[in-house]
């Protein structure tokens, strides 16, 4: 199961864990959202929880665990780091936090100060035991781990002597029985990885830190105020107490760190401590010490203990706690103590486990910092925001899949750059358009307020024909019609009118009878006026002028009522003229033809008369 884990849900991919994981565990890789950590590179450190400023990353729980052991029938022990009295500034007596861990249940509660001890002594005989071969200590499982991963040639340099909480854990076994389940208390997350490589009577069952021992004593309402005082159970630690602080593991040791005929060198916090790795690797054979190795700046900042606190006050409460247990410990007890236990079998053995990535090819280590447009010297160099040592480190990580161009702020920022200008002009184009647009707009709206006001004027006019006026399109839809033609329509029409004015889009096939729109149609297909042409509607007799408008598109109709009084008035004058104008006419053609026959008629009987006088004289 992973030791570190980022909930997406939290993350809001600033990528602040990736620049500052000293290992480059985080991928932040093309394509993904948020970053990927690989579990197999990760050395526990921690480092990337503290720079999370989202609390989006957490490590592997250990409390169900716990809790479970707890209520079993197991005896259960638990070994506390000396960091504690650094981690809760607000418990006045560190006798009530042993009572207040007794409370959640564990049998035996004991100090991690007397492995440090024991582990102590072993370094003491180690170095002094020289045969010109020099050391790495053990004890800080996130170096460990770095060695093992990233510096595996420097494995057998290790010393072989297990850590503390190991060494105490083998204690509490001999002294309470090998069926008795250990619980290591401390500040670090590493702890929980190397809890898992040891078994039998080096095994720890499970690592809290003080965080999740904080999280048990809310969850089961322990407070100090409750309870009495309580010791730790025997064996009692001597100077092992110091061990969280810078240099405390050597004074327990009683090793001499002095410049000049010291055989060695403490190194502790970030990046310090792993430079230091790289530097023994590199320059041992001149630089000629061992070298006592913490990953953080002394443990009572390690990654477990509550977030942000201040390492000169934890360092102090941690030496005033080493006083207080040190005033009233009894040395010849401790002696034998120590006696007791110098059979222990301290010694441990490390793997190879080797991580780096392979190097990939320089030309394209080369295209990426020409993409990035990195010269030369910048190559050799770092602003450090994309987390790599230089310029060509970020690149060749960038080639091995584990970074990408975007971490780079230099490269962000240009890109970022062109990309304002691009949008500066993009944007004069739309305001300088929006301009143009504006002005077209105001002149298509005095056209649409001209075109409105006509409109108005026509339908106005259009009201005042006290005879049905419509226009419709070439599907017969209404395209305007007056209040005569719609007074004509009646009550139906009316109520449409109401909600649609001038039924405009009305269906003019919805509207009237057959025979009316046919004239329509008629006139849209054929172009030719029909006027005055009379329908009968029902009760009505109507009297239809259609005309075209626009040919086969538009046409227009005027439309009267034969039984409206002007109209019938109108209508009989009309007709009276025309039928006298065609009685004119008629009477004219009789007149005319009466006429002729009478003449004809003369002229016979001029003739028949003569023909008759000329008979009597001849
Ligand atoms: S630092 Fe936290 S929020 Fe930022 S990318 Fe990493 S996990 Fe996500
Ligand atoms: S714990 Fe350390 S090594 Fe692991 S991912 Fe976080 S910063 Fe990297």
């Amino acid at each position: 199961m992973s030791l570190i884990k980022i909930n997406p849900d939290k993350c809001v991919s600033c990528f602040q864990c990736a620049r500052v994981c000293p290992v480059h565990a985080i991928r932040v890789t093309v394509g993904i959202e948020h970053p990927e950590i690989d579990d197999n590179r990760c050395i526990g450190c921690g480092t990337c929880i503290r720079a999370c400023s989202y609390d989006a990353i957490t490590y592997r729980s250990s409390t169900e665990y716990t809790k479970e052991l707890l209520k079993s029938e197991q005896k259960v022990a638990a070994i506390v780091d000396p960091s504690i009295s650094g981690e809760f500034p607000d418990i006045t007596d560190y006798r009530k936090f042993v009572e207040m861990i007794r409370a959640l249940g564990f049998e035996y509660v004991n100090e991690v100060s007397f492995g440090v001890d024991l582990v102590a002594r072993a370094y003491q005989k180690h170095f002094d035991d020289f045969k010109g071969k020099y050391y790495l200590t053990a004890n800080c499982p996130a170096i460990v781990a770095f060695v093992e991963k990233f510096h595996p040639a420097l494995v057998d340099n290790l010393a072989t002597i297990v850590s503390p909480m190991i060494a105490t854990a083998m204690v509490v076994r001999r002294v309470f029985g090998q069926d008795t389940k250990i619980v290591y208390i401390g500040p670090c997350i590493a702890t929980k990885n190397e809890a898992e490589l040891f078994k039998d009577d080096q095994k720890v069952d499970a690592a809290l830190t003080f965080n999740e021992l904080r999280q048990l004593f809310d969850e089961f309402e322990i407070h100090e105020s409750q309870l009495e005082f309580s010791e730790f159970d025997p064996p009692i630690g001597f100077k092992g107490s110091l061990y969280p602080v810078s240099n405390g593991f050597l004074q327990a040791a009683g090793i001499n760190e002095k410049l000049l005929d010291g055989k060695i060198v403490t190194v502790d916090g970030d990046p310090h401590s792993l430079d230091a790795v790289e530097s023994f690797e590199n320059y041992i054979d001149h630089i000629q010490k061992h070298f006592n190795l913490f990953y953080d700046k002394g443990c009572v900042m390690g990654p477990g203990m509550t977030h942000g606190g201040d390492k000169h006050l934890r360092d102090s409460l941690v030496v005033d706690y080493a006083n207080k247990r040190l005033k009233n410990l009894d040395l010849n007890k401790w002696h034998e103590e120590m006696a007791k236990f110098s059979d222990l079998n301290l010694t441990r053995t490390f793997k190879k486990d080797d991580q780096r990535l392979e190097l990939p090819d320089e030309n394209k280590v080369q295209e990426i910092l020409k993409l990035l447009g990195k010269d030369e010297i910048s190559e050799q160099k770092s602003c450090s925001a994309c987390g790599f040592k230089t310029c060509n480190h970020f690149a060749t990580a960038i080639a091995q899949g584990i970074s990408r161009t975007d971490m780079c702020y230099d490269f962000t920022l240009k890109n970022k750059t062109n990309y304002i200008a691009t949008l500066r002009d993009t944007n004069k184009k739309i305001s300088d358009e929006l301009g143009g647009l504006k002005a077209e707009l105001k002149t298509r709206k005095e056209e649409l307020d001209l075109v409105n006001d006509k409109m108005e004027t026509s339908r106005y006019i259009l009201n005042q024909i006290p005879s049905g006026v419509i226009v419709v399109d070439e599907k017969l839809k209404v395209i305007s019609s007056n209040r005569g033609f719609i007074e004509l329509l009646g009550e139906e029409a009316r109520m449409i009118d109401d909600i649609i004015p001038g039924l405009r889009g009305a269906d003019l096939k919805t509207l009237v009878p057959v025979a009316f729109y046919k004239v329509f149609q008629n006139v849209l297909s054929s172009g030719e006026n029909i006027l005055s042409r009379d329908v009968k509607v029902e009760e009505s007799f109507l009297n239809l002028s259609v005309f075209s408008i626009k040919k086969n598109k538009i046409v227009g109709g005027i439309v009267r009522d034969m039984f409206s009084p002007e109209v019938r008035n109108e209508q009989i004058i009309h007709r009276v003229t025309e039928v006298i104008d065609q009685n004119l006419g008629m009477v004219q053609k009789i007149g005319f033809l009466l006429g002729e026959g009478a003449s004809k008629t003369e002229a016979m009987l001029n003739s028949i008369i003569q023909l008759h006088q000329k008979k009597k004289e001849g």
